[in-house]
């Protein structure tokens, strides 16, 4: 039984573990050892290549689509995140290039999607990519990035056996939003809001717009010239609803009212959850997390990674309802 016990279960435990070298009998350096994942190789019979529309140049390349997917997570997700969440990353781009090919025909002519993150999802080449590290970690960081989509080769996330639209974003706040109250229309039965412990742990959680009250009405003009704000009165800016994720759904200047997501365009707000102060000069706007809030939040996908979670996991957390599967099976 102990033999068993050693021969079967400690060896799974040192692998995943961090392993400590004693050096010189006095340093004792950790290290962190990535546990080796398994490759199988999947035999891509459908959307085994992609059309990549190059936006600065114009140009289409056809790539195989894993070898997209490397320039794509090395796009989205930085290298330092945990394994798992960078498989997660792997499995959402996918999964999202999929819906591109089959239900977006005609947003690119002659191409199935681009590499600007506004329009479709980022995407960088190997040669950039690996300039813009640091030569320390140039390899370890490429292997792991190519690491994550190989060892998730042909998955997808589906509802209903059909590709969803896999929306992710930086840092939900610590709650998810629905795409309705994002971009309106009917949701998405998957596209729940969810919480997600830690996501307070990152830069993107936090942070600040301040505007002179100047700019602040010059901001509204462009867009509603007939905008009118006096700041002598007590409620000249007030938010009027919220989502039920606590975003900011209408907001009041002066003598016009307009949508959270409308106000976090205007003034470049990092998300529609956010407060204000007025002071003498200024209008500070404090906001939570970074991006649209929908889907996955790559920040939360690391940190429940830090906690245990796999890729599975972390998918099933986020979207609701949903089954991973691979192309072929569709
Ligand atoms: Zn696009």
């Amino acid at each position: 039984m102990v033999l068993m016990i050693v021969l079967v279960i400690f060896p799974s435990i040192l692998t995943k573990k961090k392993i400590s070298k004693i050096i010189d009998n006095e340093q004792t350096i950790s290290e962190e050892q990535e546990p080796k994942e398994e490759i199988v190789k999947y035999d891509y019979s459908k959307y085994a290549t992609i059309k990549l529309l190059h936006t600065k140049t114009n140009e289409i390349e056809e790539l195989p689509i894993d070898e997209y997917l490397y320039g794509v997570v090395s796009g989205e997700m930085p290298a330092t995140y945990e394994m798992e969440a960078l498989k997660a990353q792997a499995i959402v781009a996918r999964t999202y290039t999929l819906y591109q090919i089959m239900n977006s025909k005609g947003k690119h002519q002659d191409s199935d999607i681009c590499d600007n993150s506004n329009c479709c999802q980022a995407w960088i080449s190997k040669e950039d990519r690996l300039n813009r590290w640091d030569e320390d970690v140039r390899n370890s960081n490429w292997d792991k990035i190519t690491n994550a989509v190989d060892s998730t080769q042909g998955k997808i996330i589906t509802y209903n056996n059909a590709p969803i639209d896999a929306f992710f974003h930086s840092n939900s706040g610590g709650i998810t939003e629905t795409a309705t109250n994002v971009w309106g229309g009917s949701n998405f039965p998957y596209l729940k809001i969810v919480e997600t412990a830690g996501e307070d742990g990152y830069e993107q959680y936090s942070s600040e717009v301040e505007l002179s009250k100047d700019e602040l009405i010059n901001k509204l003009k462009e867009k509603h010239p007939e905008v009118q704000m006096n700041f002598d009165e007590g409620n000249c800016i007030e938010i009027k609803e919220y989502t039920d994720s606590g975003r900011v759904k209408t907001i009041k200047f002066g003598n016009i009212e307009i949508a959270g997501t409308e106000a976090r365009t205007l003034f470049g707000l990092k998300s529609t959850n956010f407060s204000f102060e007025i002071n003498e000069n200024t209008i500070k706007f404090k906001v939570i997390g970074y991006g649209h809030g929908v889907g996955m939040s790559q920040t939360g996908a690391d940190s429940m990674a830090k906690n245990g979670s796999n890729f599975e996991q972390i998918i099933m957390h986020f979207y609701d309802g949903v089954q991973i599967t691979y192309i072929n099976d569709l």
